[in-house]
């Protein structure tokens, strides 16, 4: 399973198609993506990254400079199309693409279903972004504190890339037990389950470590706190080297 997004100036898809593909060795089962261009746009499927590539041809505009990907290993819900991801909250407003397992999903699920939200499909995933539209609204605040209030109420494993189309200049990133890569370029951010989808546009990479979050936002420089403490830490770019 492995994830991959883009923020930037570039055409997203085909960087996130391709990066999926780089990420291919880590097994998996469906596959999807979601391109933003004034609207959120998703397509997914059961299988391969190619046959993703043949449906989204035929159904979306793949045209837009932000995108997240997915390739899906199940842990909750068979492999079909509707439990691949990305997963969409109840408002449509948030993506989210998601490696691990949230363990607390259920009661939290049950919570979520009691406040009126809807579930369409049996993934772990769609809890955890409905949690996070529940966060924000509740609370009203910017997508990354909800992201983080969320997380502190969850038990599991995570690498997630949460994405909120009322704010289309910013992709948060977060890790618990599942590798996260951001790589640094110039006016554009790369994520990925490792560097091997962006070596060829950057060689500069941010190694996220466990129990931490970024706010990857195209106007600021990157940055990065504890998920649990709120805790600022200094992103360390490393220097990839392309062999
Ligand atoms: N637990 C999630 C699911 O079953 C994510 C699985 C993965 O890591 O691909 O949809």
């Amino acid at each position: 399973c492995g994830i991959v997004g883009y923020i930037g100036h570039r055409e997203a898809y085909p960087i996130v198609i391709k990066g999926l593909k780089r990420l291919e060795y880590r097994g998996y089962d469906s596959a999807g993506v979601m391109i933003y261009d004034e609207t959120i746009k998703v397509c997914k499927t059961k299988g391969k990254v190619v046959q993703l590539e043949e449906l989204a041809q035929k159904e979306i505009d793949t045209k837009g400079t932000i995108g997240i990907g997915h390739t899906r290993w199940a842990t909750h819900g068979v492999p079909n199309d509707v439990n691949s991801h990305p997963h969409l909250s109840n408002s449509g407003e948030l993506a989210i693409v998601h490696n691990g397992i949230i363990e607390n999903y259920a009661p939290l699920k049950e919570e979520l279903i009691k406040r009126g939200y809807v579930f369409h499909s049996d993934t772990d995933t769609e809890v955890l972004v409905n949690l996070i539209e529940e966060v924000q609204k509740k609370e009203k605040i910017k997508l990354g504190k909800a992201v983080q209030l969320a997380l502190n109420q969850v038990v599991g494993a995570y690498a997630i890339a949460v994405f909120d189309s009322k704010k289309p200049d910013e992709i948060i990133a977060a890790r618990l037990g599942s590798p996260l890569a951001i790589g640094v370029g110039e006016g554009e951010y790369f994520i990925a389950s490792d560097a091997s989808p962006f070596i060829e546009y950057t060689s500069n990479a941010v190694y996220l470590e466990d129990g931490e979050m970024a706010n990857i936002n195209l106007n600021k420089s990157i940055k990065i706190r504890k998920i649990k403490d709120d805790s600022l830490v200094d992103p360390y770019i490393q220097e990839l080297q392309m062999n």
